[in-house]
């Protein structure tokens, strides 16, 4: 814990009112911000002038370490949401600050370390000038606007997964409400954020099986996650705990807890992927169920693919095809013909997302069924083989 008083002491308490801007993007800095109360945003000049936020930071948080460290210019407009109360670290207390308060430079390290190159390759987006190339790194050192109020979550998300400024649109509110429940793990209340279903107008099923609405993103309010324990899992399966998975959960909670994983309100795209990364998490327990990791990856590739991530949409299109066949060929299935058809199609989907139209036209071929099938499923198949087959000749 940081020694607050202590802080205090040696650096300058600062008030900031209400929209009020602490600094502007392209300020010389020489400072770092320790927020002690309130809220701030962040925002990054975008290609058209416009400033577009990114980040929240709430109390307890830094931000501007770079800056002290490495004089950089500040890389973020940041302004006040609410009353705030900072803490003013400049170059002459800090050294003094890092050795009275240990905890405090770990904190610094741990957060630089882990963002400052997704933080680069978001700015480089935000410029326009992006860089997809690996290994290649921006020719200037830019400032670490801050740390996120969710920190360290590197060992939990694949190598490639980056920044994802999008802010649930304002629109949304209509199409939700809280409501208190009970944690299935820890036993304990909680509110979270559910849909109203009867709001919603299906606008298309997608051939991976995604259902679209109407002015309305279902994706990002699938996972529920539990403040307290930190179990997190689709809402369509939230009580689906069983012994083994209940004890997995517990002995993750204190590493989970390190991620200081909670959503904004509105949501930030970035909580709804580490959400889903909870959720997988929970099921990489000693009894993994492929179906259900399965359906998690799909899931994010469709997340990838609405954020335009075209590696990670196939990163996470490989993972949901590795599962799902796993499901598919080693496991016992209890499914309906019509559930089966489904499930081939997919795979098929998968395999064509995947570069592999071979095994994606056997699957088109497999998913056919002619006694006691679906006969739109087998329409839809025989479509899409004859696609395959023009493409492949
Ligand atoms: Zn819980």
């Amino acid at each position: 814990m940081l020694n607050i008083g202590q802080l205090a002491q040696t650096g300058l308490l600062k008030k900031y009112g209400t929209d009020e801007i602490i600094f502007h993007q392209g300020d010389p800095g020489h400072e770092m911000f320790i927020l002690l109360k309130g809220r701030v945003r962040l925002l990054a000049h975008s290609t058209d002038g416009t400033d577009i936020p990114f980040m929240d930071v709430n109390a307890g948080d830094f931000f501007g370490e770079m800056s002290l460290l490495e004089n950089a210019p500040r890389s973020a407009t940041v302004q006040a949401l609410d009353d705030c109360m900072v803490i003013v670290i400049n170059e002459t207390n800090f050294e003094s600050i890092i050795a009275q308060q240990p905890a405090l430079a770990l904190r610094i390290m741990k957060g630089m370390s882990k963002r400052i190159r997704q933080i680069n390759e978001e700015l480089a987006q935000l410029k326009g000038e992006i860089n997809s190339e690996e290994g290649s790194e921006p020719e200037h050192k830019v400032d670490t606007p801050a740390t996120s109020s969710i920190q360290n979550i590197s060992d939990l998300v694949p190598e490639g997964h980056g920044s994802y400024p999008d802010i649930a649109p304002p629109s949304d509110a209509e199409y939700l409400f809280e409501k208190e429940i009970d944690c299935p793990v820890c036993g304990q209340k909680f509110t979270t954020t559910m849909v109203r279903s009867s709001k919603l107008k299906l606008k298309g099923v997608d051939s991976d099986l995604r259902q679209t609405f109407e002015g309305f993103n279902s994706l990002w309010y699938m996972v529920w996650v539990c403040p307290h324990c930190f179990y997190a899992n689709f809402n369509f399966e939230f009580k689906k705990v069983d012994p083994n998975m209940r004890q997995w959960v517990t002995s993750q909670t204190e590493r989970m807890k390190a991620t200081g994983f909670k959503y904004s309100h509105p949501r930030r795209l970035d909580e709804v992927f580490m959400a889903f990364y909870l959720a997988l998490n929970c099921l990489q327990n000693n009894k993994p169920d492929a179906s259900r990791i399965a359906k998690i990856w799909l899931r994010l590739s469709w997340l990838y693919a609405d954020a335009h991530d075209e590696a990670m949409y196939k990163y996470a299109s490989q993972k949901a095809l590795e599962y799902f066949s796993e499901a598919y060929y080693n496991t016992h299935r209890n499914t309906s013909v019509e559930q089966d058809q489904r499930l081939t199609l997919l795979l098929a989907e998968l395999n064509l997302r995947t570069d592999h139209p071979e095994e994606a036209l056997k699957h088109y071929r497999n998913s056919i069924v002619r006694k006691g099938g679906s006969a739109i499923l087998n329409r839809q198949a025989e479509d899409k083989i004859q696609e395959l087959k023009e493409l492949l000749h």
